[in-house]
């Protein structure tokens, strides 16, 4: 899936992208920025607002003591210095959305700065492997650590949005609704560290990823709780310098940005062979066509003339407020991928399928914790239901078995009442029916693997009589013979006998 980008990317050996992403997060707080007015979203247009948020003459802004803890949560989980001092600074420029005629933002002192997010990258394919087509799926390859580095995060307050349908005349005009106007925002920008398309991927995810944990945030990029633009421009590979840079704005899936950057690095590079400068601009991204297109070159770009906002007071996050803001972050997810690892021994690739949502992590470790043996929990959910998952293409949140319905059928296995061989088929029939484990237990009556002595001991005998020359060798003194016996008798049993109990009268019988 991933491989796309990495080939064509890898195709323009000459040149090498630089690319450096800029992410807009919608803080989750139950007021704006600067009022008190409802962040909710879906409220019908213009009714969250006040004279602060219309930009009323006059009108005072006062900050979100929750908005900055919220960025400052942020920040510290992107491992970001955390400035006592910082500084709003208005950003003007006139757009029918901006009702003040200026965003009030962070400019040369921002809240926190020189962060990172670690991303986890296949390593090279050395060329002999790439050759022989042996590079084999993405989990199975080797995994590099990169660091990519975050310049700055920043507080700042949303513009309104221009509606341009779902209204009478909306085709002859534009509506604006202000309910998100001064809806609290952390800006996080990226260092030009990453490589390729895909390790920009790589990197949203992650950051998405950890944002999620720290709850400051839904993500939700249908609802532009999350933006992403991307600065790409390409330089022949080994040059220090960097080549002049195209931003790519309003792109609304982690797909379409890594689309986006494989179709804008090769039109650069292919405007560079032929002889031509690369302009500076600002361009979009048709993802009906995978296209970029122009939106507006440097000589219209907006000269923002920032100047402190003189309406609000330096921000101020002394050493105390830190402390206790860093007491609420969660258990991050790397950290809780190396422990899920060493706790209940399952390898790095399943850790992170496990930690790819906090909700998911934790239905997993209550689970576990739940049941009689947690390993056991852990050994069917990478055993048993990751590989009917990856069978069928589907994501674990696709899973008809819940992690209680993994852990319900991980305790009937401890306690004997079913084998695994039951187990196996009862997987089957969950994901045939498109339902939950203790259901389908249910539907089919709640089976038992055997422990009626007489029916085994019938089986036993059979199994016996049917194999002399295996009974000589055991007689002999050939024990191992034992296990070829308790394996015919649980196929013979159609997988349904107690294992324990038909080995201890096995022993008995050819004692
Ligand atoms: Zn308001």
């Amino acid at each position: 899936m991933s491989t796309s980008a990495d080939t064509s990317v890898a195709a323009h050996t000459t040149y090498e992208p630089v690319i450096g992403l800029e992410v807009h997060v919608q803080l989750l707080t139950a007021s704006k920025i600067f009022c008190s007015c409802s962040t909710r979203f879906g409220a019908p247009p213009n009714t969250n607002v006040c004279p602060v948020c219309l930009g009323m003459p006059g009108a005072l802004p006062v900050l979100n003591r929750k908005a900055v803890e919220f960025a400052v949560r942020a920040a510290m989980a992107l491992n970001c210095r955390i400035n006592e001092t910082s500084i709003f600074a208005r950003k003007n420029y006139f757009y029918p959305d901006l009702p003040k005629g200026y965003q009030i933002s962070q400019y040369d002192k921002p809240l926190a700065e020189h962060g990172y997010v670690e991303v986890q990258m296949p390593k090279p394919l050395t060329a002999k492997v790439a050759k022989e087509g042996r590079e084999g799926r993405k989990e199975e390859r080797e995994l590099a650590t990169k660091k990519i580095g975050i310049t700055r995060v920043h507080l700042e307050e949303d513009a309104g949005k221009s509606l341009h349908e779902g209204f009478p005349d909306s085709d002859e005009k534009t509506a604006i609704d202000l309910n998100r106007t001064g809806v609290p925002l952390i800006e996080i920008v990226s260092e030009p560290d990453i490589a390729t398309p895909d390790e920009a991927y790589e990197y949203l995810t992650r950051l998405k990823e950890i944002i999620l944990y720290t709850g400051v945030s839904d993500c939700n990029m249908e609802e532009g709780s999350l933006r992403c633009d991307a600065n790409v421009s390409v330089r022949p590979r080994g040059q220090k310098g960097f080549g002049t840079k195209v931003e790519i704005k309003n792109v609304n899936s982690f797909r379409f940005i890594r689309e986006a950057l494989v179709y804008e690095i090769a039109r650069q590079v292919e405007v560079i062979e032929a002889g031509g400068k690369i302009v500076q601009e600002t361009r979009l991204y048709n993802s009906h066509e995978g296209k970029t297109y122009s939106m507006r070159s440097k000589e219209q770009a907006h000269d923002y003339r920032y100047f402190p906002e003189p309406d609000l007071l330096p921000l101020v996050v002394d050493e105390k407020w830190k402390a206790e803001i860093a007491k609420t972050l969660p258990e991050l997810p790397e950290a809780r991928r190396a422990r899920l690892v060493k706790e209940y021994g399952i390898t790095e690739y399943d850790a992170q399928v496990l930690t790819v949502s906090k909700s998911l992590a934790d239905q997993f470790e209550a689970a576990a914790k739940a049941a009689k043996n947690p390993k056991r929990v852990a050994n069917l959910v990478q055993s048993e239901l990751m590989g009917r998952l990856k069978a069928r293409g589907a994501a674990i949140e696709q899973s008809p078995i819940s992690m209680k319905g993994v852990a319900a059928s991980a305790d009937l296995v401890e306690s004997g009442a079913i084998s695994g061989k039951m187990l196996k088929d009862l997987y089957d029939l969950c994901f045939e029916r498109n339902k939950d484990f203790p259901e389908v237990y249910e539907e089919e009556g709640r089976p038992q693997q055997s422990s009626d002595t007489s029916a085994l001991e019938k089986i036993i005998d059979e199994v016996v009589a049917a194999n002399p020359r295996q009974l000589e060798q055991y007689r002999a003194g050939k024990k191992t013979m034992l296990g070829f016996f308790v394996g015919q008798v649980m196929k013979a049993s159609k997988g349904q006998a107690n294992p324990q109990l038909v080995n201890e009268l096995l022993t008995k019988k050819l004692g």
